[in-house]
């Protein structure tokens, strides 16, 4: 009897500690020793985080460990809300992606598709695409009942009608934020006007990207003058196929786009494959043109071209001279601001949904590309660490999956080189400070940086695996790339052109 009591109270012990620590552990993630910035709440500062049952719980610049069931270190890392893509394609268009594949791994929590479904398809949409996406998937619906399908249906005035558009929007307001007007090949103002009809009567913006394929007749300068409202959105303002935003003659922006952003037009980047130029943008940049909205145009094309992801673009417009902040307010705060969605969507504030994006600021040497596609390196660049999507963690970098058994993580990888004078071209892993393997279909997929040098000579012809990582790259004798202890520090032609954590999707290489 005695005995037994005994080791009642033994065992009582043994558990009152773990109901202690139990009660403790409050939150479910703990993002520790980050660089917050939310420019909602003016933060600006290391922080740590805490999540809860899908939201933001506690900002504290000290929050212990022991409070929380996973904790995550990520100091040295920019802590900010989970990225708004206002233009991408996930329905309808052809080159349409998944958006789990393509916003997550990039910090992209809310991807708002750019005209895929009309009031004919949305329901699809939303059965086949909305519903089942952990990524938070917005539409603008096309003015076109069917949407972003091609020709001749993108041109069929018949299929533009205002008021079934609107009704559509109008039944459907938590996962429609606007109306998206694209690709109308014939003379005439049909499109647009009917789009900004739907709008007036749902009161909803208008994202406009006109004259990609054909000119038809139209100035921008009349769209945004006499035809966009203010709050309506002008996209694709960095391509020059309507040589419109810059002057020819003068360089100058077009005195008429200062006056419709005045009037209040919106003007977003929507990157894609054909809208982003160097010098357009280089010059409007300059000049204080900058955009409302940082967005990426994803599909197929500009994803495997251009890796034209979140990070990317924001990396292209601090290459151009913008600083971190004023690019985050643009890829956060202002989208969600232009889609009706803030703050609910946007901040970091406490007691808001934990959408949440941990960036990396890298240094090196890295080829940007444009449209054209044109490189332009510069010397840093944003990289998605972790994402957050409702309180869960949807991506973190370097799960990435293994294939064909090679399972092996590379800081650089030289594809296609040839050693010396060794006739056959061979790939070459450097991981830290070393080469740590020669050999044939390294997959790109599994280096954090690849630089692609076929047809290129690598020196020192004694390179081999276990010696330093002292390398030149030569185009016929004159050097190209240098590579010293492990790091690219000139790349004179821009060969590191693919960032593969993103792995496969993002690499350009088989
Ligand atoms: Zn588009």
């Amino acid at each position: 009897m005695r005995i037994t009591k005994r080791l009642t109270i033994v065992a009582l012990c043994s558990i009152a500690p773990s109901i202690a620590i139990g009660y403790a552990q409050q939150y479910d993630i703990l993002l520790r020793g980050g660089r917050v910035i939310d420019p909602a709440n003016g933060i600006d500062a290391r922080r740590d985080v805490a999540v809860s049952d899908g939201r933001i719980v506690s900002i504290q610049a000290d929050i212990p460990a022991a409070q929380a069931r996973k904790v995550v270190d990520v100091s040295g890392l920019y802590v900010v809300p989970g990225l708004v893509d206002l233009h991408a394609h996930v329905f309808g268009y052809e080159g349409s992606l998944v958006p789990d594949e393509t916003a997550l791994p990039a910090g992209t929590t809310t991807i708002v598709d750019a005209g895929g479904s009309g009031w004919r398809t949305f329901d699809e949409f939303h059965r086949t695409v909305m519903a089942h996406s952990r990524t938070r998937v917005l539409a603008l619906i096309n003015i076109v009942g069917k949407g972003m399908v091609g020709e001749p249906y993108e041109s069929d005035v018949a299929d533009m009608d205002p008021a079934r558009t609107a009704e559509t929007i109008l039944h459907n307001r938590d996962a429609i934020v606007g109306i998206k007007t694209a690709h109308f090949a014939k003379p005439g103002w049909d499109a647009i006007d009917r789009a900004v009809e739907a709008g007036r009567r749902a009161s909803v913006p208008v994202m406009v990207d006109d004259k990609i394929f054909t000119n038809a007749g139209r100035t921008t300068k009349e769209e945004l003058l006499e035809h966009l409202r203010p709050g309506d959105i002008h996209t694709h303002m960095y391509n020059d196929r309507q040589i419109e935003l810059i002057d020819r003659f003068t360089g100058k922006v077009q005195p008429w786009m200062i006056e419709a952003r005045r009037r209040g037009v919106l003007f977003d980047v929507g990157h894609g494959g054909g809208s982003f130029l160097w010098p357009v943008a280089t010059r409007a940049v300059a000049q204080g043109f900058v955009p409302d909205t940082i967005s990426t145009d994803l599909h197929q094309g500009s994803r495997d071209i251009q890796q034209s992801n979140m990070p990317n673009v924001m990396s292209k417009m601090m290459l151009l001279g913008m600083n971190f902040a004023d690019v985050l307010v643009r890829s956060t705060v202002n989208p969600a601001k232009e889609i009706g969605r803030y703050p609910e969507l946007g901040t970091l504030g406490v007691g808001r949904v934990a959408d949440i994006a941990v960036l990396e600021e890298q240094s090196g040497v890295f080829a940007f590309k444009d449209s054209w596609p044109a490189k332009r390196l510069g010397t840093k660049r944003l990289e998605c660490v972790l994402t957050i999507r409702n309180g869960k963690i949807v991506y973190e970098r370097g799960a990435v999956p293994a294939r064909g058994g090679d399972t092996a993580i590379y800081d650089l990888l030289l594809k296609h080189a040839r050693i010396g004078d060794r006739g056959d071209e061979v790939d070459i892993a450097i991981s830290g400070n070393r080469i740590v393997r020669i050999g044939r279909g390294l997959k790109a997929a599994h280096a954090r940086v690849v630089a692609e040098a076929e047809g290129y000579t690598v020196m020192p012809a004694t390179a081999a695996e276990g010696v330093a990582a002292d390398l030149t790259v030569l185009d016929t004798g004159r050097a190209i790339m240098t590579i010293r202890n492990g790091k690219i520090v000139t790349d004179d032609e821009g060969l590191t052109i693919s960032d593969a954590t993103r792995a496969g999707p993002y690499s350009n290489f088989k």
